[in-house]
């Protein structure tokens, strides 16, 4: 560790609304977006946070938005801190 303070961020993507295009995967700097093997209500695998379940000290995520901007289905809402 090297004592720096690093912004977290976390993110919620609407399963509903994703229709699975994985704009934002090929978008995320850090590769922490995937595609469920589930379908969701209209046929879609839809994309899923992958540190969902994970600590906050240990996510990876920096809030920076570039997955909600990319998203053409406005499903991802970004949160920071
Ligand atoms: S906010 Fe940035 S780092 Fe976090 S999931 Fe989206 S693109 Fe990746
Ligand atoms: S960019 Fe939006 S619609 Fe495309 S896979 Fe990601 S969340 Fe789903």
């Amino acid at each position: 560790m090297n004592g720096r303070t690093s912004l977290k961020g976390y993110i919620e993507i609407d399963r509903e609304f994703c229709k699975g295009c994985k704009l934002c995967i090929e978008f995320c700097p850090k590769g922490i977006i995937s595609l469920s093997n589930n379908l969701n209500q209209k046929g879609y695998h839809p994309a899923y946070f992958t540190e969902e379940n994970t600590k906050k000290e240990k996510r990876q995520c920096t809030g920076c938005s570039i997955c909600a901007i990319v998203c053409p289905e406005v499903a991802i809402e970004v949160y920071r801190g």
